[in-house]
């Protein structure tokens, strides 16, 4: 049966000293090596509409899917040459009541601002040949909304990105992997094609494409876990959380 390692990262830079959540900071060298050993092992990174349809088509074999969250600024600076040196494409998705702001949603938290890309930013990216989806309009908990609100933060990004970008949002990532199955009614009937969880997991074929797991790349470990993530028995990947 088709699989599809599903890779979701955050910030691509150096961490800063007192980061608080250093394991979201994959640094720009140890992400150079994870696309290079990708290559070497002749594995391709796509975005998630390439890889989904791959996936559905059953041909997803040599094909990972490079996923970025929030937008940061690090994205299209860092980010977006290194893909395209080695010739990947990816997906990042963009909160986009927040877009040329910061992380508002956790910066209290972390006691970190970090810069989010702008609309031309976002811009370059798609003209990088890579893929926005969406990931809310504020970064909420959507299963702690009313149906009203998360239609809004849910359908409510899909046109807001539309109309910033003038290109078609088939896809969608949970704001802090929080969703329940009214939250996925609402993201089927908004008519996104695909959404992301932070379930640890490789997609498969059978999978509910609005529940797709993915594999978190920790900055904290280093390129052997990155290898044994591609490398696990599929099955011990699996864990689902309700
Ligand atoms: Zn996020």
């Amino acid at each position: 049966m088709s699989a599809l390692p599903i890779f979701c990262y955050h910030n691509v830079l150096t961490a800063p000293a007192d980061a608080a959540f250093r394991l979201l900071y994959v640094s720009p060298e140890l992400f150079e090596r994870q696309l290079w050993t990708l290559r070497r092992l002749g594995l391709r990174g796509v975005c998630t509409g390439e890889g989904i349809a791959r996936l559905r088509d059953g041909t997803s074999r040599g094909c990972v899917v490079l996923t970025f969250d929030d937008g940061y600024a690090d994205t299209i600076a860092t980010v977006a040459p290194l893909l395209q040196r080695y010739g990947f494409g990816a997906t990042c998705y963009v909160v986009s009541d927040a877009v040329g702001t910061y992380n508002h949603w956790d910066a209290q938290h972390l006691r970190e601002r970090k810069p989010l890309m702008t609309r031309e930013q976002l811009g370059q990216w798609l003209a990088a040949g890579m893929e926005v989806g969406s990931h809310s309009r504020s970064h909420p908990r959507l299963r702690d909304l009313s149906p009203h609100a998360a239609r809004h933060e849910i359908a409510g990004s899909r046109a807001a990105l539309h109309d910033m970008l003038g290109v078609p949002i088939e896809h969608f990532a949970y704001p802090f992997g929080s969703f329940d199955v009214e939250i996925i009614e609402q993201v089927r009937h908004a008519g996104y094609r695909s959404a992301v969880t932070v379930a640890p997991g490789v997609a498969r074929a059978s999978d509910d494409p609005l529940r797709l797991p993915r594999m978190l790349v920790n900055g904290e470990r280093g390129l052997w876990r990155f290898l044994l993530q591609l490398a696990a028995p599929r099955a011990r990947l699996r864990r689902r959380t309700p």
